[in-house]
This record gives structure tokens, sequence and C-alpha cells, in this order.
């Protein structure tokens, strides 16, 4: 029995070098970077600014070495980085590995409920953002005395916290070590809904980290690096698919773009102006590229490979995008929870629709949803996966990281799919409560809480629609309050003050009689799908 279950765990197709360096994230990446010289690194496609590959490095160690003199930051503490997109996000983060430090992701355009949602999690010790974001930060910490400090970007007074005074204060001192155990160190608290609940805060270690770098370079074998080659990044960098892949770039010493801005016309001019080569995009996007006729007006030829992932994405899209701009596409698949990516299609593997094989350093097997057995070929179940790329745990919370991952180390992604004869894994449905809105992450529960706090509101479920060009939206299902004259827009509107742009109710709002539930009052939200509205 035993054996037979483990014929049915599956791993990376081929051999590959499975040792781990004792580093932490920042000194493997700073060890690979500092090949690339005076090569530049990045540019930031609005003000053009750019970076090489030695500035970058430099300006890491400065910070690191100022931030433990200035601050005497420590091994272990929590910052909280609310920068928005800009060259020295990665600098700031690589910076604060190097001493030690965890750094947790916050996105800055949250509303204030999100944002006090985080720091009740994260509990930071120190906050690196921008002016912009002041008057955000005083209204997190009204108590001036309990205030954590924060390091400002674009500060106009000499403060001893100003990023760049304290860089200019680490210049040429030496980097404190960490220790001996760098590979245990937390490196990042990100968030993500998992399989159910609220949005909860991603414990990922600096092992998870520097194995997901070496998975990056093992997967491939063949450096795709041309002295050409340059990549687009317009997704929001506090995403665990962006952040990884710009250090990605640093490893393999590729030249990046960074929109700080996006819309979909913006993203065409950026391929056009910096002759982008290889892009990861989200299935939104490409659907978008191959609805609109973009190359009646922007000259794409550039681009080589594309990389799609963070949501479902029909096989049709891809082939279609393949044939419409002659580019091979490569469809990834990942969770926060496993720091990234877990299956993926390769130079080597590739199959039309499929999320890929195993990717190296991982475990994965398909399980039967109500005996937890596990499957053979062809047959659908929960994908499951194992390795040093799982975090850690949700911090400050045991229960949800037990529900996830099992006393055996296997994460149970939530996602439903099967394996095909030559090990290549499919998704077919999605057993979790999350909703995808052009890849970035809805807690149904988290929109329900709010809703539960409209006084005309006696009960609320939420659960996706398909929608062709954002893959999903959030839908409201609502049963009011006896004689409450409340109108479908005023609770549309109600969550859109309240939450941030990419959790608006764009799926709609139902008034229902009505609201499915289990025995032990569990929303059956399948079953709100075939829901008539009331009226
Ligand atoms: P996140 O933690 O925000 O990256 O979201 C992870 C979830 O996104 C997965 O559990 C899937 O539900 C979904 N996802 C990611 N990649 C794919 C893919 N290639 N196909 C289908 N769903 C995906």
């Amino acid at each position: 029995m035993a054996t037979n279950q483990q014929a049915k765990i599956l791993r990376h197709p081929d051999e590959y070098d499975e040792t781990i360096p004792n580093l932490t994230l920042t000194e493997y990446v700073l060890d690979k970077m500092r090949e690339f010289g005076n090569d530049i690194a990045c540019i930031d496609s609005d003000t053009k600014q750019s970076l090489s590959y030695n500035e970058i490095c430099e300006n890491i160690l400065a910070l690191a070495a100022g931030l433990q003199l200035k601050i005497n930051l420590k091994p272990g503490e929590i910052v909280a980085v609310a920068l928005p997109t800009c060259l020295e996000y990665s600098i700031t983060v690589l910076a604060l590995n190097l001493c030690g430090a965890t750094s947790t992701l916050i996105n800055p355009g949250q509303t204030i409920s999100e944002l006090t949602h985080c720091v009740q999690l994260t509990k930071p010790k120190l906050w690196v953002g921008t002016d912009s974001f002041s008057s955000k930060f005083s209204q997190l910490y009204p108590d001036v005395a309990s205030r954590p400090p924060m390091i400002l970007f674009g500060s106009k007074t000499s403060n001893e916290l100003d990023y760049a005074g304290l860089i200019e204060s680490g210049r040429g001192k030496t980097v404190q070590s960490v220790g001996n155990t760098p590979l245990d160190l937390d490196a990042f608290i990100l968030f993500s809904s998992g399989t159910t609940g609220v949005p909860k805060g991603v414990v990922l270690t600096n092992l998870n980290y520097v194995v997901t770098r070496k998975q990056s370079l093992e997967s491939t074998k063949i450096s795709y690096r041309d002295p050409e080659d340059v990549t687009l990044f317009f997704m929001p960098l506090y995403h665990a698919a962006t952040l990884n892949g710009l250090f990605e770039c640093f490893m393999r010493g590729l030249r990046f773009v960074l929109m700080p801005n996006f819309t979909f016309e913006l993203m065409l001019q950026s391929i056009q102006e910096f002759k982008i080569t290889l892009m990861f995009l989200v299935p939104a996007i490409a659907v978008q590229l191959l609805k609109h006729p973009v190359e009646k007006h922007y000259d794409l030829t550039s681009l080589k490979m594309l990389r799609s992932g963070a949501a479902a994405i029909s096989k049709e899209t891809l082939v279609a995008l393949a044939e419409k701009f002659g580019v091979l596409v490569l469809q990834l698949y990942g969770l926060t929870e496993a720091t990234l990516c877990t299956h993926g299609n390769t130079f080597t593997y590739n199959r039309d629709g499929s999320i890929g094989v195993v990717a190296p350093f991982c475990e994965s097997k398909i399980v039967d949803t109500e005996t937890g057995e596990a499957l053979g070929p062809n047959q659908e179940g929960e994908i499951c996966v194992r390795g040093p790329i799982v975090m850690k745990g949700y911090i400050g919370n045991e229960a949800a990281t037990k529900e996830t991952v099992d006393t055996d180390g296997w994460l149970h992604s939530g996602d439903v799919g099967y394996y095909d004869d030559d090990g290549f894994f499919f998704i077919t449905d999605r057993k979790k409560e999350l909703i995808k809105f052009k890849g970035l992450q809805v807690s149904p529960t988290e929109l329900e809480k709010i809703l539960l706090g409209h006084p005309d509101i006696q009960d609320a479920a939420v659960a996706p629609v398909p929608d062709e060009a954002a893959g999903e939206l959030p839908r409201a299902y609502i049963i009011k309050r006896p004689g409450s004259t409340v109108t479908e827009n005023d609770i549309a509107k109600f969550i859109a003050d309240q939450v941030s742009a990419h959790k608006r109710l764009r799926g709609g709002v139902v008034f229902v009689d009505s609201i499915p539930k289990t025995a032990t009052g569990k929303i059956m939200r399948r079953q709100l799908k075939t829901i008539k509205s009331k009226l």
C-alpha cells in the first residue's frame, strides 16, 4: 500500500543539483549579480532612470550597513515595506534581508481597515514608505508615542531615517553577519487568504527563497540570457510572482523595465519602446492582447517568450497567443504558500493547456478530495505539493497552518486537477473559496464580513462569476432586512468605500431569499452560481 501511494508522488523529470547554499537570499543573489558589472539591470519606464548591476550591489550593501549602524536593525525584526513600484524596492528588501530582517510587503494603496488587518497580523517594528503614504501611516498609528519609525523615500528633511541618508551612512562599512543558520530566518511575509477565510500572513523563510532561486536556475538549464533580452514587469511588486521575477532577472543578468503605473496602452508602449523580449503575463492581459488589434498600432515584434500564471488560462488562449505574436508561451502554476512555482512548462517539457511538470525541489500528488488517497494518472483530485518551497506557516494562526499543511508536510493547494500519463499536470477546478480578479486575490470571507456590518443586510455570501477579460468577478448575494429599501448600487458603493479597487463587487449584487448553507452553517458557494435574483 505504502509503495503504491509512493508511486503516485511525482517529481521533476530530470536530475538536478540538489545542494542548497547556506546563505541568505541576498547573499545568494549578490553572488550572481556581481558577474554582470556595469551592465544595465533595471529601468523605470516613466522616468527612464536606470541602475547598473554594480550600483544595485553597492546600494544593497550600503543600505544594509546603514540600517545596522543607524537603527541597529537585528535579525528577526519585522519591517513593513509599503512602497509603490520603484527601482529602490528590490534594493530595500534585499538590504533588509541581508540584515536578517523579515520584510512584510504591504500594498500601500489599501484602505485603512485593510492596512490595520496587516498590522495586526505582523506587528512591524519599522516601516519603509513614501511621503504620500505618511497620512495613512498617521491614521494607522494615531498615538504618536507608540508609532514605529518609518524610513522615508523622497523626504525633503534631513532625517536620520531618510533612505538616501541611510545609504550614505553605510557606504564602505561592513555588514554584520546574520549568523550560522541564515536559511532558518524568516525572509518575507506576504498575504494570502489560502483555502478559506480572510487574508493571512504567509511566512516564507530564506530556505524557501534560496531554493526557489535555485529551482529557477535548475528548471531551465539553458540560460536564456542574451544581451538583447529585456523583461517588463507591470504587476505590483508585493505579489509573490513579481518580486521573484526581479530576483530571477538579477541572477540571470537580465535587464528589466519596471512600470510604476499600469494601463494596457502604457504596457504596449513600453514593449515597443524598450524592445521587450520576455514577459510574465496574467491571463487577463493575455486575453486583452488577443482581442485587440495591438499589432496595428504598436511594433511588438521584439517579443520572444511569454509566461502566464497566477490564474487559469485556456489552451485556446495559449495557442492563439503563440500564433498571433510568433512567440513561445509557457504556462506556470504556483501559490504564495509555496513561495512561487510548483509546476511549470519549460523549454524541454511543454504541453499546451497544461501547467507543466513538477518543478525541481518539489514533490506533487493528486489526492481524492473525500478519502485523501493519492490518485494515479488521469484521475481528478486536489493538487498537493511538498518540499523546501512550502511556507513555514501563517503568522499567528496555527489552526489555519495545520489545515493547509498536513503532518507529512503536504501543502493542500485547494486547486483541483490531474496529471496525464507523461506527468504533465492540468488544472480543472478550484475547491477553495478564493476569487482571482486579474490574477489578484479576493477573499469572499473578507467581503462577507464587511457586508454583514451593513444595517440593511441580514445575511450575505460572495462567490465568483466568470469573466472573459478579468477571469473572475466577485458577486454578492444578499438577504435584505425586512422593509429595507437598500439598492444594489448602495451595497456596491458600501464595499467600494472600504476595500482596494480589485475587490469591488464588479460581478454585481443579487438580492435573494435564502443562502444555501451546510448543516454546520458553511456557505455552499458552488450552489450560489445557480441562484436567480429575487426580482
Ligand atoms: P497566489 O497565491 O495569489 O499566487 O494564488 C495562487 C492561486 O492562483 C492558485 O492556488 C490557483 O488557484 C491560482 N493559479 C495560479 N496559477 C494558476 C494557473 N496556471 N492555472 C490556474 N490557476 C492558477
